[in-house]
Formats: C-alpha cells, structure tokens, sequence
C-alpha cells in the first residue's frame, strides 16, 4: 500500500526544539527514508487564525517563517510537498461535510482543545472556529488520504477525532476515506517537550522556546536562564533530574560522541545524573554541556536558514507550485466525496430530476 504522510504546523511563531525533536526531525528522516510516495507539509494559517482571527497579521507574517524553518532542517520540496491550508479551498468544504458527523459533546471532551481553552483564557468566548479545529485537521488528513501522521504527544486526540469521522463517513456514506495513524517520536521526552521555563509544553504561544532560528548568543542566554532544581541551592546539595528541564533536554539530544567532544569528566550522562544526585555537580556546567550539544545541532539548521533567506522569491515558488499540486489531489478527494454523498448533481442529473 503506497503510504502517505500529512503532518503541519501554525504559522503563530517560527519553528523551536519542540517542534524539531517531535516532528520535523522524524519528518526529514522518513522523506529521506524513499519510503514514502507523498509527503504533505502543511502550514496551517487557517488554523492559526481560529485563535488568532483579531491578528491576521502575525499568522502571515509567521508564513514565510515557517518555510524557512522547513526547507532549513532538510524537508525538500523535490520529495515534500510544502503548502498553505487556507489557498485549498476543497478543505474548507470537507469539513462543513465532517461537521455533521461530529457532535459538540465530543469536541468539548478532547482533552488538548480543552487544555488550549484554559491557556488560551477564552471562559465562555470560545469562538466556535476554534472549538471545531479537530474537524478541520481530519480534513486535512483525509483529503490527501494521509496513513501515517508524524506528531508530538500533543495531537493524539486529533488523530482519534480523524478516525472517528473516518469511520463514520464510510459506514453512512460509502468507503472513500482513509483511516490515519499517529507516528510518536520513539524517545519519551520528546513526545513533549517542556518549555526553558519548566511547564510541561514548549510552545510558542507561552513563550518559553529556543527558535530554530535563534542566535547562538540567544541560545546559550536561554539555556543559562533554564529551569532547574529550585532545591538545588549550592553546588554540594543532592540535586534532583526529575522535572529538571536541562536533564530532559539531555535525554533528548545528548548522544554518547558528546562527552568526547564537549565533557570528557564524564563517559554518560548517567554518571553526570548521578553526580548531580549525589551532590557537587552545579547547574552552570551541565548548563554549558547542553549548550554545546544544541549549538552543534542548530548550526547546520541557521546556514542553511541564511542561505534560503538570501531567495525569499525561491521559496515563494516553492509555496505556490505545492500549493498547486496540495489543490489537486484535496479536489479530487472532494470529488469522491461529494460522489459517495450523491452532491454531484450536475454530473448526473438523475440525482435531482424526477
Ligand atoms: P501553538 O502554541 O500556536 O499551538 P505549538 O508550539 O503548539 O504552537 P503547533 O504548530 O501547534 O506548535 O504544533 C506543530 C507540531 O509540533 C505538532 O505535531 C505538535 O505535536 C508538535 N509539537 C509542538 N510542540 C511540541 C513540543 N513541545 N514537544 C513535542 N512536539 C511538539
Ligand atoms: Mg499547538
């Protein structure tokens, strides 16, 4: 079976380390893999305007941003198909269809929408686009017929929702859609990963990321300023990794050539865990190991990035021809769908005429 892959991001913010360990990295590895037929990169403005509808204007200028994010980690618009949500017209219609098959009872239970609700402080103004944001991503993942979704911890229930509608449009209507799967990054930290300031989420609309696209200077800033061991106080007292965001960075990027290269006091990082534990290890010099190790990694990420963003005008075309392509395969989706709803009236008259 040809496998296919549909992940996205919002265009709120520019691309950070969460995005990057619990998505994007999986994302290049599969492209790069040729196992897949069709990749679909998404960047999902409409979306972001459903909580962000009184700032049209941070979500465009966010747009090329996210490209750039993209095309700077390794995705290749030779072997990925990068597009924008809201130009696919087609989408917008699936998921009028999909909002029959869903109730307001079920969007209310999931539990990620509900948790967004909360940061986001809307109380009872909960704009209705927002609430329905799980119809309109299983449109996104059905009309390419997505199977296999590359995505942190955080989009599980958005994936249920897909599977449900999926199912239910078949049984009513008649067997078009695909069921999609979730694919989880495979190391447990990085399914989410915390923000610098400890919460349990790095996300950009908390403010407590390290951008892909951040200076080397504003990388080594944050780090320093990480959240640690509140009860930590002297370098002598017994320390605490669990809850301690520098630990769960390490668990996520550190690989053992690091400690050759960075930190040769040490030949894991379980013996640094343990030194922590026992007592005599400060914050700064484990600080300084997680700085080296994710300077190492962004470095490749901002060349490519400057180079990129000497052509602005490439990567507009890189938009506009995925785009193209994304436009076709969601219509011919809709097609079959609308033909399984019997809404093609105009190509078979019998339908409507008596
Ligand atoms: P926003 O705050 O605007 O929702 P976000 O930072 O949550 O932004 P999204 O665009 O919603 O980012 O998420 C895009 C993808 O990145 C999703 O697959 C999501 O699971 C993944 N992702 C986002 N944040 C993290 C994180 N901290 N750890 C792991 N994966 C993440
Ligand atoms: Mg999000």
């Amino acid at each position: 079976m040809a496998k296919t892959i549909l992940t996205g991001d919002r265009p709120t913010g520019r691309l950070h380390l969460g995005h990057y360990v619990g998505s994007l990295k999986r994302r290049v590895d599969l492209q790069n893999s040729g196992e897949y037929k069709n990749i679909y990169i998404m960047i999902a403005d409409a979306q972001a305007l459903t909580d962000n509808f009184d700032n049209p204007e941070k979500v465009r200028q966010n747009i090329m941003e996210v490209a750039l994010d993209y095309l700077s980690v390794g995705i290749n618009p030779d072997l990925s198909t990068i597009f924008i949500q809201s130009m696919i017209t087609e989408l917008t219609e699936l998921t009028f269809y999909y909002m029959n098959l869903v109730t307001l009872a079920r969007l209310q239970l999931n539990p990620t929408v509900k948790n967004e609700i909360q940061m986001r402080d809307f109380k009872s103004s909960i704009p209705v686009g927002f609430l329905c944001y799980p119809i309109s991503q299983a449109a996104d993942i059905t009309a390419f017929k997505a199977d296999v979704i590359p995505v942190g911890e955080d989009q599980l229930p958005m994936i249920e929702q897909t599977r449900e509608i999926v199912r239910k449009f078949n049984h009513i209507y008649d067997e078009v859609l695909v069921e999609p799967k979730a694919m989880l990054p495979d190391n447990q930290v990085c399914m989410r990963l915390p923000g610098i300031d400890g919460k349990a989420k790095m996300s950009k609309s908390l403010g407590n990321c390290i951008y892909l696209s951040d200076s080397a200077e504003d990388v080594q800033k944050k780090i320093m300023s990480m959240y640690t061991d509140p009860t930590h106080l002297k370098v002598t007292d017994p320390g605490h990794i669990e809850g301690n965001t520098v630990f769960t960075y390490l668990d996520a990027f550190c690989k053992p050539e690091h400690f050759e290269r960075y930190w040769n006091d040490y030949a894991s990082l379980n013996e640094v865990k343990e030194h922590y534990q026992r007592g005599g290890l400060g914050d700064v010099k484990v600080k300084r190991f997680l700085n080296s190790i994710v300077n190492e990694e962004l470095e490749p990420i901002r060349t490519r990035r400057k180079e990129y963003e000497k052509d602005l005008n490439a990567v507009y075309d890189i938009l506009v021809q995925g785009t193209d392509k994304a436009k076709e395969v969601a219509a011919a989706t809709l097609a079959e769908v609308k033909q399984a709803m019997k809404l093609n009236y105009f190509e078979d008259k019998a339908l409507i005429l008596k």
